[in-house]
Protein backbone atom coordinates (compact mmCIF):
# COMPACT_ATOMS: atom_id res chain seq x y z
CA UNK A 1 0.00 0.00 0.00
CA UNK A 2 1.17 3.59 -0.84
CA UNK A 3 1.56 6.14 1.62
CA UNK A 4 -1.15 8.90 1.03
CA UNK A 5 -0.08 11.49 -0.71
CA UNK A 6 -0.47 15.28 0.54
CA UNK A 7 -3.81 15.92 -0.80
CA UNK A 8 -5.90 12.96 0.35
CA UNK A 9 -3.25 13.11 3.68
CA UNK A 10 -4.96 17.20 4.16
CA UNK A 11 -8.85 16.14 3.00
CA UNK A 12 -8.46 13.21 6.13
CA UNK A 13 -7.01 15.84 8.58
CA UNK A 14 -9.81 18.23 7.66
CA UNK A 15 -12.43 15.36 8.33
CA UNK A 16 -10.52 14.30 11.52
CA UNK A 17 -11.89 17.98 12.74
CA UNK A 18 -14.73 18.67 10.98
CA UNK A 19 -17.60 20.00 12.28
CA UNK A 20 -20.01 20.47 9.31
CA UNK A 21 -22.77 18.07 10.80
CA UNK A 22 -24.11 17.34 14.62
CA UNK A 23 -22.37 14.20 14.38
CA UNK A 24 -19.19 15.48 15.67
CA UNK A 25 -20.48 16.01 19.14
CA UNK A 26 -21.11 12.32 19.64
CA UNK A 27 -18.30 10.21 17.99
CA UNK A 28 -14.75 9.50 19.38
CA UNK A 29 -12.81 9.45 15.74
CA UNK A 30 -14.09 10.59 12.31
CA UNK A 31 -13.43 7.31 10.12
CA UNK A 32 -11.58 9.45 6.39
CA UNK A 33 -10.81 5.85 4.95
CA UNK A 34 -8.41 3.38 4.64
CA UNK A 35 -5.88 1.69 1.98
CA UNK A 36 -4.05 2.52 -1.43
CA UNK A 37 -4.74 5.52 -2.64
CA UNK A 38 -4.12 4.38 -5.84
CA UNK A 39 -6.97 1.60 -5.70
CA UNK A 40 -8.47 0.04 -8.80
CA UNK A 41 -11.86 -0.12 -6.19
CA UNK A 42 -13.17 1.71 -3.79
CA UNK A 43 -16.14 0.32 -1.31
CA UNK A 44 -18.57 2.64 0.26
CA UNK A 45 -20.16 1.37 3.03
CA UNK A 46 -22.65 3.63 5.31
CA UNK A 47 -21.39 4.64 8.17
CA UNK A 48 -18.73 3.58 10.85
CA UNK A 49 -20.07 2.09 13.49
CA UNK A 50 -18.63 1.22 17.39
CA UNK A 51 -15.56 -0.24 16.63
CA UNK A 52 -15.04 1.77 13.88
CA UNK A 53 -15.74 5.06 15.93
CA UNK A 54 -13.39 4.44 18.63
CA UNK A 55 -10.20 2.90 15.86
CA UNK A 56 -10.68 5.42 13.36
CA UNK A 57 -10.89 3.37 10.81
CA UNK A 58 -13.59 1.96 8.55
CA UNK A 59 -15.06 -1.63 8.62
CA UNK A 60 -13.13 -3.45 11.49
CA UNK A 61 -15.84 -4.51 13.30
CA UNK A 62 -17.57 -8.29 12.57
CA UNK A 63 -18.96 -6.69 9.10
CA UNK A 64 -15.49 -5.52 8.51
CA UNK A 65 -14.10 -9.14 9.19
CA UNK A 66 -16.62 -10.55 6.73
CA UNK A 67 -15.76 -7.86 4.29
CA UNK A 68 -11.95 -9.38 4.37
CA UNK A 69 -13.12 -12.89 3.75
CA UNK A 70 -14.78 -11.68 0.76
CA UNK A 71 -11.74 -9.91 -0.76
CA UNK A 72 -9.59 -12.62 0.00
CA UNK A 73 -11.82 -15.20 -1.70
CA UNK A 74 -11.58 -13.23 -4.87
CA UNK A 75 -7.64 -12.57 -3.92
CA UNK A 76 -7.67 -9.50 -2.96
CA UNK A 77 -6.08 -7.99 0.32
CA UNK A 78 -7.97 -5.06 2.20
CA UNK A 79 -4.48 -3.29 2.00
CA UNK A 80 -5.00 -3.56 -2.16
CA UNK A 81 -8.38 -1.48 -2.11
CA UNK A 82 -9.37 1.91 -0.49
CA UNK A 83 -12.59 1.71 2.11
CA UNK A 84 -14.33 4.30 3.32
CA UNK A 85 -17.89 5.53 3.91
CA UNK A 86 -20.76 7.46 2.66
CA UNK A 87 -20.39 9.53 6.21
CA UNK A 88 -17.11 9.84 8.21
CA UNK A 89 -18.76 9.82 11.55
CA UNK A 90 -20.75 7.26 13.63
CA UNK A 91 -24.64 8.21 14.29
CA UNK A 92 -25.63 7.26 17.67
CA UNK A 93 -26.70 3.93 18.09
CA UNK A 94 -25.87 3.12 14.63
CA UNK A 95 -28.49 4.57 13.64
CA UNK A 96 -29.37 5.32 9.94
CA UNK A 97 -27.50 8.28 8.45
CA UNK A 98 -30.02 11.80 8.08
CA UNK A 99 -30.37 13.58 4.96
CA UNK A 100 -28.69 16.61 6.27
CA UNK A 101 -25.93 14.30 7.58
CA UNK A 102 -24.97 12.50 3.88
CA UNK A 103 -25.37 16.04 2.33
CA UNK A 104 -23.04 17.91 4.85
CA UNK A 105 -20.35 15.13 4.17
CA UNK A 106 -21.12 15.00 0.71
CA UNK A 107 -18.16 17.01 -0.42
CA UNK A 108 -15.47 14.78 1.68
CA UNK A 109 -16.61 11.65 -0.38
CA UNK A 110 -16.60 13.48 -3.95
CA UNK A 111 -12.69 14.44 -3.25
CA UNK A 112 -12.02 11.43 -2.19
CA UNK A 113 -13.53 9.88 -5.48
CA UNK A 114 -11.67 12.47 -7.25
CA UNK A 115 -8.37 11.89 -5.66
CA UNK A 116 -8.41 8.11 -5.31
CA UNK A 117 -10.27 8.09 -8.94
CA UNK A 118 -10.87 4.39 -8.63
CA UNK A 119 -11.99 1.86 -11.71
CA UNK A 120 -14.68 1.10 -9.66
CA UNK A 121 -16.69 1.64 -6.75
CA UNK A 122 -18.50 -0.83 -5.02
CA UNK A 123 -21.20 0.27 -2.79
CA UNK A 124 -22.03 -1.31 0.24
CA UNK A 125 -25.45 -1.06 1.38
CA UNK A 126 -28.57 0.82 0.08
CA UNK A 127 -27.48 4.80 1.41
CA UNK A 128 -23.90 4.33 -0.48
CA UNK A 129 -26.06 3.17 -3.83
CA UNK A 130 -28.41 5.82 -3.27
CA UNK A 131 -25.47 7.99 -3.59
CA UNK A 132 -23.81 6.92 -6.71
CA UNK A 133 -26.72 5.29 -8.34
CA UNK A 134 -30.24 7.98 -7.09
CA UNK A 135 -32.94 7.51 -4.34
CA UNK A 136 -35.06 5.22 -6.71
CA UNK A 137 -32.24 2.36 -7.27
CA UNK A 138 -33.34 -1.12 -5.98
CA UNK A 139 -30.59 -3.41 -4.35
CA UNK A 140 -33.02 -6.34 -4.48
CA UNK A 141 -33.51 -5.60 -8.40
CA UNK A 142 -29.91 -4.37 -9.58
CA UNK A 143 -27.71 -6.03 -6.57
CA UNK A 144 -24.36 -7.67 -8.05
CA UNK A 145 -25.40 -5.98 -11.66
CA UNK A 146 -22.37 -3.27 -12.48
CA UNK A 147 -23.75 0.23 -14.06
CA UNK A 148 -21.61 3.09 -15.46
CA UNK A 149 -22.29 6.49 -13.58
CA UNK A 150 -20.30 9.61 -14.43
CA UNK A 151 -18.26 7.34 -16.68
CA UNK A 152 -17.13 5.07 -13.55
CA UNK A 153 -18.38 1.57 -13.13
CA UNK A 154 -20.21 1.16 -9.70
CA UNK A 155 -21.42 -2.31 -9.11
CA UNK A 156 -23.96 -2.48 -5.90
CA UNK A 157 -24.01 -5.05 -3.25
CA UNK A 158 -25.99 -5.37 -0.10
CA UNK A 159 -23.79 -4.31 3.01
CA UNK A 160 -21.91 -7.62 5.05
CA UNK A 161 -23.38 -6.62 7.95
CA UNK A 162 -27.02 -7.72 5.94
CA UNK A 163 -25.14 -11.04 5.12
CA UNK A 164 -24.21 -11.30 9.07
CA UNK A 165 -27.63 -11.35 9.88
CA UNK A 166 -29.59 -12.86 7.31
CA UNK A 167 -27.55 -16.13 5.84
CA UNK A 168 -29.28 -16.43 2.58
CA UNK A 169 -27.63 -12.91 1.52
CA UNK A 170 -23.49 -14.28 2.41
CA UNK A 171 -24.39 -16.26 -0.98
CA UNK A 172 -25.53 -13.26 -2.77
CA UNK A 173 -22.53 -11.38 -1.58
CA UNK A 174 -20.19 -13.85 -2.54
CA UNK A 175 -21.60 -13.70 -6.01
CA UNK A 176 -21.52 -9.78 -6.22
CA UNK A 177 -17.72 -10.18 -5.05
CA UNK A 178 -17.15 -12.82 -8.18
CA UNK A 179 -18.31 -10.09 -10.39
CA UNK A 180 -16.00 -8.11 -8.84
CA UNK A 181 -13.79 -10.37 -10.03
CA UNK A 182 -14.60 -10.56 -13.48
CA UNK A 183 -14.76 -6.82 -13.84
CA UNK A 184 -11.29 -6.33 -12.64
CA UNK A 185 -10.26 -8.94 -15.27
CA UNK A 186 -11.11 -6.82 -17.69
CA UNK A 187 -14.60 -8.84 -18.86
CA UNK A 188 -17.25 -6.33 -18.81
CA UNK A 189 -20.75 -6.93 -19.62
CA UNK A 190 -21.84 -5.63 -23.37
CA UNK A 191 -24.18 -2.30 -21.74
CA UNK A 192 -20.28 -1.53 -20.28
CA UNK A 193 -17.81 -1.37 -23.04
CA UNK A 194 -17.59 1.53 -25.01
CA UNK A 195 -17.60 1.48 -28.37
CA UNK A 196 -14.69 2.03 -30.28
CA UNK A 197 -14.17 5.85 -31.35
CA UNK A 198 -15.00 5.90 -35.29
CA UNK A 199 -12.11 5.35 -37.65
CA UNK A 200 -11.29 6.34 -41.39
CA UNK A 201 -13.35 3.68 -43.24
CA UNK A 202 -11.70 0.67 -44.38
CA UNK A 203 -9.71 0.88 -47.96
CA UNK A 204 -10.45 -1.13 -51.10
CA UNK A 205 -8.12 -3.04 -52.35
CA UNK A 206 -7.58 -1.54 -55.80
CA UNK A 207 -5.35 -4.17 -58.19
CA UNK A 208 -5.42 -1.51 -61.06
S1 LIG B 1 -20.30 13.13 9.50
FE1 LIG B 1 -19.13 14.25 7.95
S2 LIG B 1 -20.03 16.30 7.93
FE2 LIG B 1 -20.68 15.33 9.85
S3 LIG B 1 -19.11 15.98 11.34
FE3 LIG B 1 -18.47 13.99 10.51
S4 LIG B 1 -17.09 14.50 8.83
FE4 LIG B 1 -18.26 16.35 9.30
Amino acid sequence: MSTLPDDLRLLHRLIANCTLCPLHKSRTMAVPGHGDPEARVMFVGEAPGFHEDRQGLPFVGAAGHLLDELLQSIGLDRSEVFITNVIKCRPPGNRDPLPAEIEACAPYLDKQVELINPEIIVTLGRFSMARFLGPSASITRIHGQPRLADERIVLPLLHPAAALRQERFRAQLQEGFLVLKRLLSGELPPELRKEPPPGPPPQQLSLF
